[in-house]
């Protein structure tokens, strides 16, 4: 009998340390998941943000139809190809085509700074040919806006955004269209952007034309300088995005 009741003791001393063994550690597992979770969570709302940015860094100034500037922007003034912009993004934009040269395509400087004046010209134009083509106020208005930013919203007045070409494929859609992107040039221009700071600011997804209230555009690149750009192009977001990102950030 002693022995017979040792011996259950015994077995129930064993099974009794295993369980705790046992629950100990699942516990244990369980804890080091939950922490590694939490530390990842804090890392995707803040520390994966490229260090030291800002919402209000001049390269990340946003101007849009809810973001409009009625006063025209002050900067340097850099003139390339024709073309006026600033000039701190003269460089980049050069190394970018150079780049764009060296994989063998030609690009072309459509577009870069226009004043609000110039873009009140553009549409005022854009208004009355359209009404003098038969149409009432209201559509020609739809249609000038559908096509051209009311002035005082487009970007091009920061003097940061380029439209820019393979010549090719403009030399097919001289007008700009979506579908330059068939080009291997664009597609070059469209990959390669964010090595020089630039992104493809007009993308295709619903998502991004609710949020910038502008349809795909395969030739529109604004700069916004390496790692905004990098982490811009990596998480498919949009400046306006981008940029909310950064405010909560800020506030946390
Ligand atoms: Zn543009």
């Amino acid at each position: 009998m002693k022995t017979r009741s040792k011996l259950i003791a015994g077995i129930v001393i064993v099974f009794g340390v295993i369980l705790v063994i046992l629950f100990q550690g699942t516990h244990h597992s369980k804890t080091n998941k939950q922490v590694g979770e939490q530390k990842k969570v804090r890392q995707t709302n803040k520390n994966s943000l490229p260090g030291g940015a800002k919402p209000s860094d001049w390269q990340l100034i946003l101007v849009n139809k809810q973001h409009s500037h009625t006063s025209e922007i002050s900067f340097n003034k850099a003139t390339v190809d024709g073309v006026q912009l600033d000039k701190r993004i003269e460089k980049p934009l050069a190394n970018f085509r150079d780049g764009a040269q060296k994989a063998g395509y030609t690009t072309t400087l459509v577009s870069g700074y226009r004043s609000i004046q110039y873009q009140t010209q553009v549409y005022n134009n854009s208004l009355t040919q359209n009404e003098a083509n038969g149409m009432n106020e209201n559509d020609a208005k739809n249609l000038t806006q559908s096509v051209i930013q009311t002035p005082g919203s487009s970007e091009h007045q920061t003097g940061l955004a380029v439209d820019l070409a393979g010549k090719d494929a403009l030399a097919k859609y001289p007008a700009l269209m979506a579908q330059m992107d068939e080009f291997e040039s664009q597609k070059w221009l469209i990959k390669h952007a964010p090595d020089y700071g630039f992104i493809l600011r007009y993308l295709a997804s619903p998502i991004a034309r609710s949020q910038t209230g502008i349809d795909y555009e395969s030739w529109h690149f604004r700069y916004v300088g390496k790692a905004n750009a990098k982490y811009i192009t990596k998480h498919h977001l949009t400046l306006e995005a981008y940029i909310d990102e950064l405010q909560k950030a800020d506030k946390n």
